[in-house]
């Protein structure tokens, strides 16, 4: 991947002012449903249109798409309306039958990146291509497997190459359907600054109502542009009804976000700094979450304590954590005194939790 920088040029043929905005249905239902999602967005700031054709269901027996007879349906629509299209290619016999019908951009599934078996068949069924790929994250959080893909993409010689950050499954209830796992696409980035970076909201937030935040978080992290579930009757699609949105909501969330753009020194410089910020808010919220996973696990320690007349404080047990945690510390460049006063309170707090439990 020396050549990196001509990952970019796609991006840049575009000549956008704002981020590439990627909308369409989650999956194509009908013709008619198809032009009228793509004419209610031909005014938006959306220049390419999706929809799945084939869908990757992770329970048989829910709608699995309409297969290649869609494809004419985006050929269609792209005629239409002047909208680039883009579709999801599951296998090599996806990829013949996506590019007969002049689809423009080809997307790797959350489920096919985890299995480097089809991903180099795929890469092999486009080798050379001009063709635009976009890979998806794989469904769990492993950056080598999602660069793994684009190595095998740009091996076989598919230059214009993006990806999707769409989520991680986690087996722990969170509030989104994936957890976004920030720090994953900010160790891409950093990794291959030259990889355009999409953000799939819908699939990180399995609902609606926090799609226009994930953005933001997107745009705030330098992602380049955002590919968006669209619907003009999002609760009665067949598939991921709860997280798609109109193309009227999706026009507010454009005109709604802040997007930044890199025109001088100034502008270069927030552009830093908000990074960082963001960056700063992910790490607190990770910091956050993973005291509660230590509370409720002293919780549990709280309990066994009480069932067999345990003492709460345990001073040897308390000591030898804190000897280990203040080598750690000293590796990252972090005193010994800020990791004692952290630690102290972490430890009074589950003291506290501790003493109620038993008492
Ligand atoms: C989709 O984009 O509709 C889809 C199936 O996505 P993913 O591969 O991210 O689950
Ligand atoms: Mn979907």
């Amino acid at each position: 991947m020396e050549n990196r920088k001509e990952l970019r040029t796609w991006l840049n043929k575009f000549g956008l002012d704002h981020p590439l905005v990627i909308a369409g249905p989650c999956s194509a239902e009908t013709e008619d449903q198809v032009l009228k999602i793509a004419h209610q967005l031909k005014d938006s700031d959306a220049t390419v249109l999706r929809a799945g054709i084939w869908k990757p269901r992770t329970r048989p027996g829910n709608f699995e798409g309409v297969g290649a007879l869609g494809l004419k349906w985006l050929k269609r629509a792209k005629d239409e309306t002047g909208m680039m299209t883009t579709t999801e290619v599951a296998n090599a016999n996806h990829v013949d039958l996506a590019l007969e019908n002049d689809i423009d951009i080809l997307w790797i599934g959350a489920r096919t990146t985890v299995n480097p078996f089809v991903v180099q068949d795929i890469a092999d069924a486009l080798k050379g291509t001009d063709k635009t790929v976009l890979i998806k994250n794989p469904v769990n959080p492993d950056l080598s497997l999602w660069l793994g893909a684009v190595e095998r993409f740009y091996t076989a010689d598919v230059k214009n190459l993006g990806v999707i950050h769409r989520g991680f499954s986690t087996y722990e209830k969170t509030r989104y359907r994936n957890n976004p796992e920030w720090q994953i696409a900010i160790e891409l980035q950093n990794r291959f600054p030259d990889l355009p970076l999409i953000l799939d909201p819908s699939h990180i937030a399995g609902r609606r109502d926090i799609i226009f935040d994930l953005c933001q978080t997107a745009l705030d992290l330098n992602f380049d542009g955002l590919m968006v579930e669209t619907h003009f009757d999002p609760d009665n699609a067949w598939s991921d009804a709860a997280q798609q949105i109109t193309p009227t909501t999706l026009i507010q969330i454009m005109e709604d976000l802040r997007i930044r753009k890199v025109t001088d020194e100034a502008a270069d410089y927030r552009n830093k700094i908000n990074t960082c910020r963001t960056q700063i808010d992910v790490a607190d919220h990770q910091l956050i979450e993973m005291l509660g996973k230590r509370m409720k696990i002293s919780d549990e320690i709280g309990k066994l304590k009480k069932e067999h007349n345990v003492a709460v404080l345990q001073t040897k047990r308390w000591n030898e954590i804190l000897g280990k945690m203040i080598l750690q510390g000293e590796d990252k460049n972090l005193s010994e005194e800020f990791i004692l006063k952290v630690f102290k309170a972490i430890h009074q707090e589950s003291i506290n939790h501790q003493k109620k439990i038993i008492n």
